[in-house]
Formats: C-alpha cells, sequence, structure tokens
C-alpha cells in the first residue's frame, strides 16, 4: 500500500507518509492547544514513532521553519514600515513565531517522517 506522488501534498494535508490517506494528528482539537499524534495509522497501521526518541531531528526542521518565518517578517515590516522601531519588529517576529508554533510543530513531524520513514 505504498502511494509515492505528491509528498507536498501529504505534508501539507498532515497525512500518513506511508499510504497518503491516513491522519497522524487526531482532528478535533483546537488550534492553541498542544497537538496530539496518532501512534498508528488507521489505514495501514503504518507505526508513527518509529523508535524512542525519533522526533528529535523533527526540532531542527520546527527552527528552520521559525527561522524561515522570523525572516519572512522581518522583511515584510522593513518593505511595507520601514519607519517601524526595532522593539516593534523584533515584538512582530515573536508574535508571528508564537502564532505559527503549533502549526509548525506538527508540519515539522509530518516533513520529518517524509525525509526518514524507515
Ligand atoms: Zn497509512
Amino acid at each position: 500500500m505504498k502511494k509515492q506522488g505528491n509528498k507536498l501534498k501529504i505534508i501539507l494535508q498532515e497525512k500518513c507518509p506511508n499510504c497518503g490517506v491516513g491522519e497522524v494528528f487526531y482532528k478535533k482539537q483546537s488550534f492553541f492547544s498542544l497537538p496530539k499524534m496518532e501512534e498508528n495509522c488507521d489505514i495501514c497501521k503504518y507505526h508513527f514513532e518509529r523508535e524512542p526518541g525519533y522526533f528529535l531531528g523533527a526540532m531542527y526542521i520546527s527552527y528552520g521553519l521559525a527561522v524561515f518565518q522570523g525572516i519572512l517578517t522581518f522583511l515584510s515590516c522593513y518593505y511595507f514600515f520601514s519607519n517601524m522601531k526595532t522593539l516593534n519588529l523584533v515584538l512582530s517576529i515573536c508574535g508571528i513565531i508564537t502564532l505559527f508554533s503549533m502549526k509548525n510543530y506538527k508540519l515539522s513531524r509530518v516533513i520529518y517522517m517524509n525525509i526518514f520513514p524507515e
């Protein structure tokens, strides 16, 4: 039941890296609560946490995503609000990174599972 193809779609929809159909995270959660992962895929029974500490590497991807969002926020503020004070700029960057932290958490794990599926 190995499905190849549109990895980007699988990653963005947070689907199982093996079959591309099953959900990786519980869907009925609020936007700001800590995301809870399923243990296995409902469809193909793929075990998501391959070994203890498997998702430690996802931390680096999450860091990269946060830095990318910080740079985008900085460039947007610099371009659109060129007379913005430094403190407001730093607070804006911190706010954006905090706002997207839960999405980064989920996205980084799904990206990591797709890079290192075994
Ligand atoms: Zn699956």
